[in-house]
């Protein structure tokens, strides 16, 4: 197995990445690094989101500069302000050991004094955003006629924002004889055009096909009426009690409105787009780095700095304009080794644009249809029961356990157990029990999997994502284990902390049979039957559609004031009190996970 120590790197480093965590190296970092530790030369590097390329480029420049010197020696360009300060930051933790090295971030809507003066202490690497380095340049306030390392980081993004002039610009005043290393998750013909003009001769490496997605994500699309989009998006976080996600839309417009909607609805939501303050995007990021945040509305150029490791889920709200920006949308999940899933809503005309997608993308889409408002009461209510089951005893409960028994003495353990779980039940069920199914059927499908065929069992299961299963590999696992055929198990349902699936009634006996006491990793795996079907089970049509209007919100309680107060939701503060039922059950939002 390769190691940091084989890539030839140094011991302030090498303390470093196990400061880090880092274990071996990721495939680009194997690929690049040693090549760029022993030679002067060119490079265009291919490879996804996620896959460790900051390292790649930064531990060889960490290493090749000369840190006693105060010239600046690298320049780094990247698309946003958010990569440009992450790029930063992660280069200081990798450079920590490095005695007196000075990495300054130059990047639009902060204070350009501030930023001279950092570039005047000596900055022996310079990580910039194309404008406000331009910027910089012809004010004389920083001097890269001395550079002997440059990056282009995220080089298609820069060019699909419109940087290609400022690129050209800026390289003009770097010296000829420097090298030049691009990354670039995609290759289009823009950024082939940069190479073949800006760079000699570059050595080219490739990680997994050119263009493709992560394989850590699965897609899955799901048909709608367009009139329902918004209905089924609020489901698919309802069916995810756990969502922590980015939702895209195609314009800022809708990105605002879609947010406020969310945010009214009684969802964490908040919105990310250009329209913002660079103040009121630096609130949101926060908000969702601190997952106060469940799920984020964002256009794909103000998503473009996002690098959140733990994203569960991207939201296809509607498609991208272009589709080639799908594998940018889909690539922020699934990221740092873990799963993730990306969901399209789509109209039905718009279902021969997945195809087109599974071309670029080369994976296959999963077709699924939105779950039933009850599916989504029983997915909320074992999610809350797995919730409590894990939960630790806090014991500063214990004062006020007297009163509290006293309170239940004559209820049942089982009767108590049904009230409690009603207050949270009642909730989702009074909101779902009449609403209408959304599926829309599609001629078109191309369902990998099988429908319910109505003499089926559904199942629910305690494993689930946070166990690291996603939806094929369970159903490769209930396979095996169970020795059913290639399509005896169907509607895998992974959530996270548990699963859902299907097969034939004629196997229910023999799944339950072989759960009765079944241990995964030293506890009892759990099976039972499910009442519903894995979707269509409370299929009534909704009688008051359109009349419930604001109030229409099953989750409301759940959230706090706290993501109210701090002010972001683009820029409005939804009034929450005029709903007059919050005040009174505003409490401590649960923490979204573990
Ligand atoms: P990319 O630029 O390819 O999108 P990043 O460089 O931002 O990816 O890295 C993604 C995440 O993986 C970061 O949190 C980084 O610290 C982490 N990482 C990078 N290299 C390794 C490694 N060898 N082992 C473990 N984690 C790593
Ligand atoms: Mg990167």
């Amino acid at each position: 197995m390769e190691t940091f120590q084989n890539l030839g790197l140094n011991k302030d480093l090498l303390d470093a990445i196990s400061d880090l965590g880092f274990e071996t190296p990721s495939e680009i970092q194997q690929k690049a690094i040693p090549v760029l530790l022993e030679e002067e030369r060119d490079l265009v590097a291919l490879a996804q989101t996620g896959t460790g390329k900051t390292a790649a480029f930064g531990f060889p420049m960490l290493q090749k500069i000369d840190i006693n010197s105060r010239t600046t020696q690298g320049l780094i360009l990247s698309p946003t302000r958010e990569l440009c300060l992450q790029i930063t930051n992660e280069l200081k933790l990798y450079g920590k050991y490095c005695k007196g090295l000075n990495v300054v971030a130059i990047y639009g809507g902060a204070s350009v004094t501030e930023q001279a003066k950092q570039i005047k202490k000596g900055a022996q690497i310079v990580v910039a955003t194309p404008g406000r380095m331009k910027d910089m340049i012809s004010r004389n306030l920083v001097d890269i006629s001395k550079i002997q390392y440059s990056v282009l980081d995220e080089a298609d993004e820069m060019l699909n924002m419109g940087f290609y002039e400022d690129i050209t610009d800026i390289l003009s005043h770097t010296p000829m004889d420097k090298s030049t290393w691009l990354f670039s998750a995609t290759m289009p013909k823009e950024v082939a055009t940069i190479a073949k003009k800006f760079m000699y001769e570059p050595l080219e490496i490739t990680v997994g096909n050119k263009n493709e997605s992560t394989s850590n994500v699965s897609h899955e699309y799901y048909v709608v009426n367009g009139r329902d989009r918004y209905l089924a998006l609020k489901r698919l976080a309802d069916a995810n009690p756990d969502i922590f996600s980015v939702v895209f839309c195609r314009t800022k417009r809708d990105t605002q409105k879609i947010a406020e909607k969310l945010i009214e609805d009684g969802y964490n939501a908040g919105a990310l787009h250009g329209d913002l303050s660079q103040n009121q995007r630096d609130l949101v990021m926060k908000s969702f780095r601190n997952n106060q945040i469940q799920m984020l509305v964002a256009t794909d150029v103000a998503a473009r700095g996002i690098d959140v490791d733990d994203i569960t889920h991207v939201i296809n709200y509607q498609l991208p304009d272009e589709i080639e920006t799908y594998t940018h949308r889909s690539g922020r999940t699934g990221r740092a080794g873990k799963t993730g899933v990306s969901m399209v809503i789509v109209a039905k005309s718009e279902v021969r644009k997945i195809k087109s997608i599974e071309r670029i993308i080369k994976k296959q889409f999963e077709k699924k249809e939105i779950p039933s408002g009850m599916e989504i009461c029983e997915v909320q209510l074992m999610s809350l029961a797995n919730k409590i089951h894990n939960t630790k005893v806090n014991h500063e409960i214990d004062k006020y356990l007297d009163s509290i028994n006293e309170l239940f003495e004559d209820t049942e353990k089982e009767e108590l157990i049904k009230k409690f779980f009603s207050v949270e039940f009642t909730r989702f069920f009074n909101y779902y029990k009449n609403s209408k199914d959304l599926a829309v059927s599609d001629s078109n499908s191309s369902d990998g999997g099988r429908m319910s065929t109505g003499n089926d069992t559904r199942y629910f299961i305690n494993v689930g994502r946070k166990d690291g299963y996603d939806w094929m590999s369970l159903k490769d696992f209930l396979k095996e284990v169970l020795e059913l055929g290639k399509d005896d198990v169907f509607k895998v349902d992974v959530k996270d902390s548990f699963s859902f699936f299907n097969t034939e009634k004629e196997n229910e006996e023999k799944v339950l049979a072989f759960f009765t006491d079944f241990k995964y990793n030293g506890r009892f795996v759990n099976v039972e039957v499910s009442d519903n079907k894995g979707r269509g089970g409370g299929g009534k049509r909704d009688r008051g559609r359109g009349k419930r209007k604001g109030n229409d919100r099953p989750r409301g309680e759940k959230r706090s004031r706290r993501s109210n107060d701090s002010g972001f939701q683009g820029g409005r503060r939804s009034d929450r009190s005029k709903k007059g039922r919050r005040s009174a059950s505003d409490r401590p939002r649960r923490s979204r996970r573990k």
